[in-house]
């Protein structure tokens, strides 16, 4: 019967690990999605930068054409000079000229704020492009890591389930039925050893003939309170058995 205890606790101490392996191994998607957004992060503000400049290169295009427009609408008032007769004919046509080169002089004021905005913006991309080239990299030396770790959780969670198999299959059913429903409601702790008479998993105190028998340990004995698996200390068998 003692054999009986010492593999429910080995039970036990595999159900713990298998639990770890499990968390680990749930974990690793959620941290590789964190590292991936601040890559993402690093190309939005690449890809922001590269569109301002896009948009600038629009915006310098539309001026242009209308300082064209504005040209040649200058041009076609110039050709009505010589046919003006009358002093008035005259000065409208003065003042449409000053009219033009107002508005030229506007469209070259903005065009020369826009080129010296696109050039600023065109001397930062180099340093966005290396900021998220280094993050990029960064992510992918992360990315293949956690994809080996998880790997290996993978395999220690496989091996971890074999061995529970192989552990299980040499228990009495009824005893692993037991065990499995207290290790699932106490939260991974079905197996606990008694301390000066009482329950280390519920802290009640064990009737004194169950003390003794648990410490004689012929036979297996659950808490009358919690119903977890009572040992006595000194036989924890933590490498009692190999793995
Ligand atoms: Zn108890």
């Amino acid at each position: 019967m003692k054999k009986e205890l010492e593999k429910l606790i080995l039970l036990q101490k595999g159900d713990i690990e298998i639990a770890e392996f499990e968390r680990a191994l749930g974990g690793i998607p959620g941290q590789i999605d964190a590292a991936r957004s601040g890559m993402e992060e690093k190309k939005r503000q690449l890809d922001q930068a590269l569109a301002a400049m896009e948009d600038g290169k629009v915006r310098r295009r539309k001026l242009e054409q209308e300082a064209q427009a504005e040209a040649d609408h200058m041009a076609k008032v110039k050709t009505k000079l010589p046919a003006v007769k009358t002093n008035k004919e005259y000065s409208a046509l003065l003042a449409e000229i000053d009219a033009i080169k107002e508005k030229v002089s506007g469209i070259e004021d903005q065009e020369l704020e826009l080129m010296e905005s696109l050039e600023s913006e065109e001397r930062e991309i180099p340093t966005f492009q290396a900021a998220f080239k280094e993050e990029e990299s960064a992510f992918k030396e992360y990315e293949a890591k956690k994809n080996a770790e998880a790997e290996r959780v993978r395999q220690q969670l496989e091996d971890a389930r074999a061995r529970r198999e192989g552990l299980v299959e040499t228990l009495d059913a009824k005893w692993v039925n037991s065990y499995d429903k207290v290790f699932r409601a106490r939260e991974g702790q079905a197996v606990v050893p008694l301390k000066d008479n009482i329950c280390q998993g519920c802290f009640q105190h064990i009737l004194p003939q169950m003390v003794i028998d648990i410490k004689i340990g012929e036979k297996v004995f659950q808490c009358q309170h919690c119903s977890r698996f009572l040992y006595w200390p000194e036989e924890s068998p933590e490498t009692a058995l190999p793995k």
